[in-house]
């Protein structure tokens, strides 16, 4: 879907900023680059796209970071707030009220997936406990009755219509009235929409709508449009107020992004948008989740968890003297409380930026359990065996092993690790890392 096709750039973009050290200038430029060739890849507007980008380049480049916020952070938390005001920042209601009777009549240019829209919504609201049935008020279409006779008995719900009936609005009046006899909560009118431009199609719509008076327009624009979809959301926004829109087939097109982009740019509110031919392709437009979707996670706090994941600090200072090989227990014991926090040892030394370093697997598998026994450990230990480790034999072993209350095996195990450690931290270092790599976010 090409949804997901701007979503997975637009995450790799953000992944390969999540991974600089640094962020700077440059850097949200680069992002704010890419972000603007999807977006115009997906023929979104180019006023649209350039205002979007602006905003998120003046907030990322000038706000201060709010408390606790590091850059990345804050800079994901701006591309999420910003693509969500950019689409609409509330999700859509259903467009029925309930324990009343709501008619939902269907408009839109021929072929724009009304019908098939129509059974969407019908499965859609039969799933959520509505009792529904839909009409075929298309009087127009050859066979149009049957197509919608055969995919409501794939949705399992009712459905009214005549083939042997020319008059759409006797159609679809006696079928509401008949499914509201029957106590039908939602009754989905769909018709003909034969014209080719929304003048006539406005037209239609509008004597319909007076002759059989529903509760609620959906107007259906093909989503393969682009960001021509701007034109008709206009004019059916400006001639009726009970009305929303449905944008179809945001599966096939490169374009989807443009039509919902223009759509939501008009105000007029879209309820639901469809994502492929079949019944189930259809979602309640959820700005917020879109966004999360977009930008890989789905919501701000999942998204702000990933990057704080990504970006686990190791305090420069400490970071300098782990690889100068000095790493004593001491450390070990103060890292502990620190380290739990965080997650086993080994993955914190994963995160030191530039390594993909391999400890031994029993390293990394540090356990939160084993924490708390190293930490009883190490407080038994004098401050000299702690800074000294090589000091160890046989009889202060015991001591240690019967002063914490646990056993001797336990206590060598972590001199073990600890040398291992160790050792991985040398030869680190031998790598010649650049420190600079550590310093703080400089930006
Ligand atoms: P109508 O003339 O407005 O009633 O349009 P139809 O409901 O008959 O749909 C026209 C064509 O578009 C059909 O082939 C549908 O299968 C297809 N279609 C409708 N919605 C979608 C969608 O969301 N995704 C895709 N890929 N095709 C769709
Ligand atoms: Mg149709």
């Amino acid at each position: 879907m090409v949804l997901e096709k701007i979503g997975s750039t637009i995450q790799n973009s953000l992944k390969k900023l999540l991974k600089l050290t640094i962020v700077d200038e440059a850097a949200v430029k680069e992002l704010i680059r890419d972000i603007q060739r999807t977006l115009l890849q997906s023929d979104v507007n180019v006023r649209l796209v350039f205002e979007l980008s602006k905003r998120i380049e003046e907030r990322a480049l000038h706000e201060e970071l709010p408390p606790g916020f590091s850059r990345k952070e804050h800079v994901v938390k701006i591309l999420y707030e910003e693509f969500t005001r950019f689409l609409g920042e509330k999700p859509a209601k259903i467009p029925i009220e309930p324990g009343k009777r709501n008619v939902i009549m269907l408009v839109g240019i021929q072929g724009s997936g009304k019908t098939t829209t129509t059974i969407k919504i019908a499965r859609f609201l039969r799933k959520r406990g509505v009792k529904v049935a839909v009409i075929c008020a298309d009087t127009y279409r050859p066979g149009a009755f049957s197509q919608l006779r055969q995919l409501a008995s794939q949705a399992g719900v009712p459905v009214y219509g005549d083939e042997n009936i020319k008059d759409a609005v006797k159609l679809a009046l006696d079928g509401v009235k008949k499914f509201s006899e029957e106590g039908y909560e939602a009754i989905l009118v769909d018709t003909a929409g034969r014209h080719k431009d929304e003048k006539s199609l406005m037209e239609e719509m509008k004597n319909l709508a007076e002759a059989i008076k529903p509760d609620h327009i959906i107007l259906v624009i093909d989503g393969t449009i682009g960001q021509q979809a701007m034109i008709q959301a206009e004019a059916f926004n400006n001639a009726t107020r009970i009305g929303s829109i449905a944008v179809t087939k945001l599966d096939g097109s490169a374009r989807g992004g443009g039509a919902l982009s223009a759509v939501v740019a008009t105000k007029a509110p879209i309820t639901f948008i469809g994502t492929g031919e079949k019944i189930e392709d259809i979602e309640l437009f959820d700005p917020p989740r879109f966004v999360g979707r977009l930008l890989g996670m789905g919501d701000l706090k999942s998204l702000l968890e990933k990057v704080k994941e990504a970006e686990v600090a190791v305090p420069e200072k400490k970071v300098k003297s782990l690889l100068a090989g000095k790493f004593t227990l001491e450390d070990l014991y103060s890292e502990i409380e620190r380290v739990k926090k965080l997650g086993p040892l080994g993955k914190i030394l994963k995160m030191i930026p530039g390594l993909s370093f391999q400890l031994e697997d029993s390293i990394l598998k540090v356990t939160e359990e084993k924490m708390e026994v190293w930490k009883a450990i190490i407080q038994s230990m004098t401050k000299e065996e702690r800074e000294n480790p090589k000091i160890l034999n046989a009889s202060r072993i015991r001591r240690i092993a019967r002063g914490s209350g646990r056993s001797e095996a336990e206590v060598k195990e972590l001199i073990k690790q600890f040398e291992a450690t160790k050792k991985a931290l040398k030869s680190l270092r031998r790598r010649q890392l650049p420190i600079k790599m550590f310093e703080k976010d400089l930006f």
